[in-house]
């Protein structure tokens, strides 16, 4: 179990990242470029294209949590490259790892109760919602339906569909 976030505060963890970057308003994030950023601006940050056999065949990347290395399957990344929105997901998501466990404190807990983890305390559900929060800003998709979400901001279209019913209502 991780410490507690909600979906509101990994989008906002999102958008201090992408006002960091001056990319607020960017509808297509530019993915593939923020790892190099990343090597770059964080000390304990990197990653690696690796070839596809490295990885077994389920897994799209990785990322070590103790080390902030990330490991990326040849195809995925060429598939980020080309715009592929699936491809473009996994980079986010192993980023995501990086920011909500890394660098947002490393805080491993056990889990006493022996009982299911709570959505918003599992590693996994919190780099999922970040990658989605960080591709598709929520502040800039306000009336858009899914389809345009997902040609405008180079996601799944599956991906848009998610954060389509997150937006907050008004
Ligand atoms: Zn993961």
């Amino acid at each position: 179990m991780v410490e507690a976030k909600s979906r509101t505060n990994l989008r906002s963890l999102a958008r201090i990242l992408r006002e960091h970057l001056h990319l607020d308003d960017v509808l297509y994030f530019p993915i593939v470029e923020l790892l190099d950023v990343m090597t770059e601006l964080f000390d304990d940050f990197n990653y690696e294209v690796v070839e596809d056999k490295v990885l077994s065949k389920k897994v799209h990347a990785d990322t070590d949590i103790r080390t902030g290395h990330i490991r990326i399957k040849e195809s995925v990344y060429e598939g980020a490259c080309n715009g592929e929105g699936r491809d473009r997901m996994t980079i986010a998501h192993e980023i995501g790892h990086y920011f909500t466990l890394c660098f947002c404190g490393f805080r491993l807990e056990r889990n006493f109760s022996g009982g299911k983890i709570p959505a918003f305390r599992d590693p996994e559900w919190q780099a999922k919602c970040f990658a989605g929060e960080l591709m598709v800003p929520a502040h800039r998709v306000k009336g858009m339906d899914a389809y345009e979400i997902a040609d405008q901001c180079g996601v799944s279209y599956d991906a848009a569909c998610v954060q389509y019913k997150h937006l907050p209502k008004e």
